[in-house]
C-alpha cells in the first residue's frame, strides 16, 4: 500500500518535472503530468485532512483547553487508522491504551510458567483469564475509541459507550479474580518470590471461622451480583452523562465509577482490617497490600488528571498534541491495572505454594472452585446487558445526531477548501 509520505515524495518530483518542462515543453507530456499530480494531491489530501482548530469543529467534540489538532467527524475507517501516524490531539490518547495491552499480555503469562502451577486451561485460571477478558476490553476499547471517534458524531457517541461498558465489565473482571483468589477468610504466609515454604509440609490451622458470618454470607452470596449490578448502574449513568449533565460530567463519571471500586474492594478491606485467624501474631492477612496501595495511588492520580484537567489548564493551546491530561489518566490506570494484577498473581502464587493454608479446615477446606458458568458465564451475561444498554443508547445517538450529519458534510468541505486554499 502506498503510504502518504511516498505520495507526498511523488507529488513533488512530478512538481519539479513540471516546472522543469515549461511553457516549451511537449504539451501532451506535460498535461499527463498535470493530471498526474492533480490525482496525486487529491489523493493526499483524502488521506490526510487538515487539522482544525477548536472553533472550526461542532462544540460537540471540542476538549476543555485544547485548541488545536481537531480531526472533523468525517474520517473514513481507513483515514482513522492513518491518523494514528499523525500527531492530532487524539494520538497519544489512542497510544497511550494500546501500547499497554503488550505490557499487560507480558506480565498476565507469568504464572502459567510458575513451578508447582496448574495448565493455563485449568478451572483454577478461569477467573484470571474473565480478569484478562476485562483488562484486553478496556485497553482495546478505549484505544479504538479515540481512534475511530472522528467518523461521525453518532458513532462518537457509540466508541465512548463501549469504552464506558468495557470500563465497567473490567470492575467485574477483577471481582471475580478477587472472589477466588483473594478470599477474606485467606491466611496467606508471606514467601520469598519462588520459594516454597516448609508450612505446606506441617501446617498449623485453627479450627475458627475464617470471617465474620456477617461477612461471609455477603462474600459468598451477594458479592458479585452487587458488581454486576454497579456495573451496569455505572454503565447507565455514564452514558447518561453524554446526553445531559455535561456540564458535571467528568466529576460525575469519575465518582460513578468510585462505587464498583469500593464494592470490589470489599474482601480486600476485610483483610486489611482483620488479622488472620490462623497467622497467630500477625496484624494483616494480606501481604500483598503494598501491591493494592500502590494501585489505589495510581487510581487517584488518574481521578486528579481526568478532573482538574491538568496541564492543559495552565497552558491552554500548549498540550494540544501531547501531554495533556487525559493521556497521563489513562497512562495512571494503566498503572493502577499492573499494580492490581501483581497483586491478583501474588495471591494466586501464595495459593499454589500453599493450597491447605489459605483457609482454615473447619470452613470450607479449599478455596470455592470456579467453574465455566461462575467465571466466563457471568461475564458472558453482563456483557450481554451491557450491549443491550449501549444499543439503546446509541439508538437514540442516532435520533440526535444523524439530521446533523448532512449539514456537517457542507461545513466540512468548505472549511477543507479555506484550509487548503
Ligand atoms: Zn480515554
Amino acid at each position: 500500500m502506498t503510504t502518504t509520505k511516498e505520495l507526498i515524495i511523488r507529488a513533488n518530483r512530478v512538481e519539479r518535472v513540471r516546472t522543469l518542462c515549461g511553457d516549451s515543453s511537449e504539451p501532451a507530456r506535460c498535461q499527463t503530468l498535470r493530471r498526474y499530480q492533480r490525482m496525486i494531491l487529491w489523493k493526499c489530501r483524502e488521506l490526510l485532512p487538515p487539522l482544525l482548530k477548536h472553533t472550526d469543529v461542532p462544540a460537540r467534540i471540542t476538549e476543555s483547553f485544547i485548541l488545536s489538532g481537531y480531526r472533523f467527524p468525517n474520517y473514513s475507517v481507513v483515514q482513522c487508522l492513518v491518523s494514528a501516524f499523525r500527531p492530532t490531539n487524539e494520538t497519544g490518547n489512542f497510544w497511550t491504551h494500546f501500547l499497554p495491552v503488550f505490557v499487560f499480555g507480558f506480565y498476565f503469562a507469568e504464572p502459567f510458567g510458575w513451578e508447582n502451577s496448574v495448565p493455563a486451561n485449568d478451572p483454577f485460571f478461569y477467573p484470571l483469564w474473565t480478569y484478562f477478558i476485562g483488562v484486553f476490553c478496556l485497553l482495546m476499547a478505549s484505544s479504538m475509541a479515540h481512534l475511530l471517534n472522528s467518523m461521525s458524531l453518532v458513532v462518537r457517541e457509540v466508541c465512548f459507550f463501549v469504552d464506558y461498558g468495557t470500563i465497567s465489565a473490567y470492575t467485574v473482571g477483577s471481582s471475580l479474580a478477587y472472589r477466588y483468589y483473594i478470599h477474606p477468610g485467606a491466611g496467606i504466609p508471606e514467601t520469598s518470590a519462588g520459594g516454597h515454604n516448609d508450612s505446606r509440609e506441617q501446617p498449623s490451622l485453627s479450627s475458627s471461622l475464617p470471617t465474620a458470618p456477617e461477612f461471609s454470607v455477603f462474600f459468598e452470596t451477594f458479592y458479585i451480583p452487587s458488581s454486576c449490578l454497579v456495573a451496569v448502574i455505572c454503565v447507565l449513568a455514564c452514558c447518561n452523562t453524554r446526553q445531559r449533565w455535561r456540564t458535571y460530567r467528568y466529576v460525575i463519571r469519575t465518582l460513578v465509577f468510585l462505587m464498583p471500586f469500593l464494592v470490589a474492594s470489599t474482601p480486600i478491606f476485610y483483610r486489611l482490617l482483620y488479622a488472620s485467624p490462623h497467622l497467630p501474631g500477625s496484624t494483616s492477612s494480606f501481604p500483598t497490600a503494598g501491591f493494592f496501595y500502590w494501585h489505589c495511588f495510581w487510581l487517584v492520580a488518574s481521578a486528579v488528571f481526568n478532573i482538574s484537567k491538568v496541564p492543559e489548564r495552565l497552558s491552554p493551546g500548549r498540550f494540544d498534541i501531547w501531554g495533556h491530561s487525559h493521556q497521563w489518566f489513562h497512562v495512571c490506570t494503566f498503572l493502577s491495572i499492573l499494580e492490581e494484577l501483581h497483586m491478583i498473581t501474588g495471591e494466586v502464587r501464595a495459593i499454589l505454594l500453599h493450597p491447605t493454608l489459605v483457609v482454615p479446615p473447619a470452613s470450607p477446606r479449599h478455596l470455592p472452585s470456579p467453574s465455566a458458568a461462575s467465571t466466563y458465564g457471568v461475564m458472558l451475561l453482563l456483557q450481554a446487558s451491557i450491549a443491550s444498554i449501549i444499543a439503546w443508547f446509541s439508538y437514540c445517538a442516532k435520533g440526535i445526531h444523524q439530521p446533523q450529519a448532512g449539514q456537517q458534510g457542507k461545513e466540512v468541505l468548505a472549511i477543507r477548501h479555506l484550509k487548503c486554499h
